[in-house]
């Protein structure tokens, strides 16, 4: 069989009664997850995430799945299903809905509220269906049956896609909390049902599929919670996904029994706790949420916030109360409670806004020193057990860096899923299932498509080195006025610099050297002016990197006098 690392080609055309899955994102990297369907000349998607940049990204917003594959075939899509409402897996739907508005979008209640409410600010009014787990619901040439799973964001759904190619059954995120706060839990009986009547793919969720056993239950953190109210002096500030729902709702409860009043600071945190109140997924004890303004006049023993910012994100409130640069001033005796994970990449930003908030007098409670984060992904566990419940035919693991699609493929082989049944792609790879053996058959475009403020695609990996050239050695500008007829500068060069460290010495030796090259194109019968600066941009260059060992982006003007 294929693998996805030798070099693959355009799929050939699928058979009538084959389906194929095309992952556009999430196969490689914790992140934009997005996953097509084709069987009979339709398409359905599951999911449209986004993927938000790293350090040597900069300048960029977020990254998208790149839609290049289905361009050409946005009316044969018949919908959308929205797993569960994180940004990884819906906020790519504003830019796909801009390519084609009337796609159906398929979730559960939470889900498409989270999803509209985004929409709204896109001004976008999207077509809508709302399932909700044991429905079943037909989109066109595919029949499709929703699971409730457990995850941290409630109202998670799994989904089954039943057509003439078989049953392929995709968890979405999850995990298998039996103690949520929901009552809520991985419907495992439904799983065991497509199991008896054949599960021909399954698609699951690797994210921690190397972390050995179980994923502890969101109920043991209500001992490090309750802990942290019962002996903060001052301010509690909570810190989480503004979309946690569950882990908010522990907070409230601690806040309310220690007789604290809460606000809710920044816009996401507003939005969605106020549309999770509204649909009845958070119980907020009456009186207990004031608002922001209010809180502030309040004493501070009796005062918590919960805000956005977890993740280290420059713009958010924590990281504002860190650099001293919000409403919050934070100081001595108040707690910061960090309740999140640590998303790879994000390591050096939160360490910063920790050290920033301790060398304020803050104490920080986080997962590296108390028990205030679960994981929201079932560990391998949890992952073995489903492949013992499914028996699943073919396996594909998905969600997750290589290294933990590797491990998910080790799980499923160790349940005694035959080797050449377990597929392990990735974002662009197609794999087609065909008489009930799953294969990879090709490759599709599945680059990453970069938002940079309002172009979509417009920066290129080109554009993001460039950025890194310019932040690590600065811009150098050459200005020569030159005699049309010598090529002989008219006036002594200039040079201008943006985050260049010069002295005085620094462009004496260049400004000869230029000179020197200057009157050369005359003698090589160079008179084109963008010629000339080529050739001074590389003498510059040159000589800044052999005599200072500096590479800064270098550009020229020259202006024949
Ligand atoms: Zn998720």
């Amino acid at each position: 069989m294929p693998s996805p690392r030798t070099k693959l080609s355009a799929p050939p055309r699928l058979p009538k009664n084959g389906m194929r899955i095309t992952p556009l994102g999430g196969l490689g990297e914790v992140g934009r997850n997005m996953t097509v369907f084709e069987h009979a000349g339709k398409l359905m998607i599951v999911d449209c995430g986004v993927l938000f940049p790293e350090e040597h990204q900069p300048g960029i917003d977020v990254i998208l799945p790149d839609f290049t594959s289905i361009r050409d075939r946005l009316q044969d899509i018949e919908c959308i299903v929205l797993t569960h409402g994180h940004e990884d897996h819906i906020g790519g739907v504003p830019y796909l809905l801009k390519e084609r508005a009337d796609i159906p979008l398929i979730g559960s209640e939470l889900t498409l509220a989270f999803l509209t409410a985004k929409l709204k600010e896109h001004r976008i009014t999207p077509k809508t269906v709302q399932v909700e787990a044991g429905q079943k619901h037909r989109a066109g040439v595919f029949d499709l049956e929703f699971v409730a799973v457990n995850h941290s964001i409630p109202d998670s759904l799994a989904v089954a896609i039943r057509t003439k190619a078989g049953t392929v059954l995709c968890t979405g995120d999850f995990k298998m909390d039996q103690f949520p706060l929901d009552g809520r839990i991985t419907d495992l009986r439904a799983f065991a049902r497509l199991g008896e009547e054949g599960v021909d793919l399954f698609l699951t969720d690797s994210t921690n599929a190397e972390v050995p056993g179980f994923t502890m239950s969101e109920r043991d953190l209500t001992p490090a919670i309750d802990r942290v109210f019962a002996t903060s002096p001052r301010r509690i500030i909570v810190s989480s996904f503004a979309s946690h729902v569950h882990r908010i709702q522990q907070v409230l409860d601690a806040a309310h029994a220690a007789g604290r009043k809460v606000a809710f600071v920044g816009r996401s945190m507003v939005r969605n706790m106020k549309i999770a109140s509204d649909l009845d997924y958070l119980d907020i004890p009456k009186g207990l949420v004031v608002d922001f303004r209010k809180i502030q006049s309040m004493p501070d023993h009796k005062v918590t916030l919960i805000c956005t910012g977890s993740q280290g994100e420059p713009m958010a409130a924590l990281a504002r109360m860190a650099n001293g640069d919000h409403q919050i001033q934070v100081g001595e005796g108040d707690t910061v409670l960090m309740a999140s994970s640590l998303i790879p990449g994000n390591e050096n930003a939160i360490y910063g806004i920790i050290n920033k908030l301790t060398d304020l007098g803050a104490n920080i409670v986080h997962k590296g020193n108390a028990k205030v984060h679960v994981s929201g992904h079932a560990s391998a566990g949890e992952l073995v057990y489903c492949y013992n419940i499914v028996k699943p035919k073919n396996v594909m693991p998905v969600h997750g860096e290589s290294k933990h699609l590797h491990a998910n493929a080790e799980l499923a082989r160790k349940t005694g899923v035959p080797e050449k049944n377990v597929v392990i792609a990735q974002d662009g790879v197609t794999v087609d299932l065909i008489a009930g053996q799953a294969k990879i058959s090709g490759k599709v475009e599945a680059g990453l498509v970069y938002v940079d403020g309002q172009t979509i695609g417009a920066a290129t990996e080109d554009t993001l080195a460039e950025r890194r050239l310019l932040s690590g050695g600065g811009v150098v500008t050459v200005v020569a006025l030159i005699d049309p007829k010598t090529h002989k500068p008219v006036e002594p060069v200039e040079f201008l610099t943006k985050g260049f460290v010069h002295d005085k010495k620094t462009f004496q030796g260049a400004a000869a050297q230029v000179e020197k090259a200057l009157v050369q194109t005359r003698t090589d019968g160079i008179d084109d002016i963008a010629k000339i600066e080529e050739i001074v941009v590389e003498t510059v260059s040159t000589h800044l990197r052999r005599t200072y060992r500096r590479e800064p982006a270098v550009m020229a003007v020259v202006i024949d006098a």
